[in-house]
């Protein structure tokens, strides 16, 4: 742990050290004079004390080793003036010097003392804690994906709902520069400060749909058999929606408006569901059924026979809805598929 040959010994200033032997033993230097010496003579030196929020935490020959064993230790996991990315490195804690009278084997080289500061040990030690806190701020640059937006343009020509894409949107890319922190070289913050777009994205065009296709019993867009449940505008129809998978289509009308049955059939259900509210199953035969929700009022029980024409049900607000409207589901084998496939045009 002596430090050098550069201390002041302040034990005996007119010592003079010549190499000499001794009953064999060689004292060939200052430096090994003065180590041999310390431990029986007391020496003491005039050293630094480097100071860790008012304490004095080490020492080391003079001002000029401690400033520059502290600066080790601060630009050790970031150095401004080597790196112009690091933009500020303080200590958490308040470091200051001052004069220190000490006993030599206390006095470190700066290499030891800058070790100590960082790691707490001059040796590769795990359970060893930093003896400052060094904070580092860097700006990152980084370069990313920059994702498209989408726009919806308003089709009044394409059914309510329906949704088509015009153009695909293409990623563009970007540089984001971070402002980052880190304590002792762990990273403790990321935030973007800037951002430099280098090839622009191109936006997703999508149409949307805003047509009411209005349903009469006997025309309404459909390809099949099916009569149509009531007359309406058709305001939600089968498929995805923003809300979510819709497993029907919806037609609204008045409350009141006589629900008719699509083909003949018999009822099989007339209940108060969550969900569909008052609900009328009608099974047609061969695994089709057809569902009419939302009812206000039943005109079949189940049981009944039914013709195409016959009245089962006025429409309602029942069950979850936000309007006055039918909700018409055809089943295949208990599945519900697109019923503008089997109602008639
Ligand atoms: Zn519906």
């Amino acid at each position: 742990a002596f430090a050098g040959s550069d201390l002041k010994l302040s034990y005996d200033n007119n010592l003079s050290f010549k190499q000499v032997s001794a009953a064999g033993v060689v004292y060939s230097s200052v430096g090994d004079t003065a180590e041999r010496l310390a431990g029986v003579l007391h020496l003491t030196a005039e050293a630094t004390a480097i100071r860790i929020d008012g304490r004095e935490a080490l020492y080391v020959a003079d001002d000029k080793q401690a400033i520059e064993a502290v600066n080790d230790a601060k630009n050790y996991y970031g150095d401004p003036a080597a790196d112009p990315a690091v933009t500020r490195v303080y200590t958490s804690e308040e470091i200051s010097i001052s004069k220190a009278n000490v006993g030599l084997g206390d006095v470190m080289s700066k290499a030891e003392a800058t070790s100590m500061l960082l790691f707490g040990s001059t040796k590769v030690k795990v359970d060893a804690k930093p003896m400052i806190t060094v904070n580092v701020e860097r700006t990152r640059t980084e370069r990313e994906i920059l994702a498209y937006g989408v726009v919806k343009q308003e089709n009044s020509s394409l059914g309510r709902g329906a949704e088509n894409v015009i153009s695909e949107g293409v990623d563009g890319v970007q540089d984001v520069t971070y402002k980052v922190t880190e304590v002792n070289g762990v990273l403790t913050g990321s935030a973007p400060l800037a951002s430099d777009i280098i090839v622009a994205a191109v936006d997703q065009v999508i149409e949307v749909g805003t047509q009411y296709y209005v349903s009469s019993r006997n025309d309404g867009g459909g390809s099949g058999i099916l009569g149509w449940p009531a007359d309406g505008m058709i305001t939600s129809r089968f498929g995805w929606r923003s809300r979510g998978w819709h497993s029907g289509i919806d037609v609204a009308a008045p409350i009141g408006t006589t629900i008719f049955a699509a083909n003949p059939g018999t009822v099989i259900g007339a209940d108060e569901e969550s969900g569909y509210g008052m609900v009328i199953r009608v099974d047609h035969g061969g695994g089709l059924v057809t569902l009419y929700a939302h009812c206000s009022e039943f005109y079949a029980s189940v049981g009944d026979t039914v013709d195409r024409n016959t009245a089962i049900a006025a429409i309602g607000m029942t069950g979850r809805t936000t309007g006055p409207h039918v909700h018409f589901e055809v089943q295949v084998d208990g599945q519900a598929v697109n019923p503008l496939d089997y109602l008639e045009e």
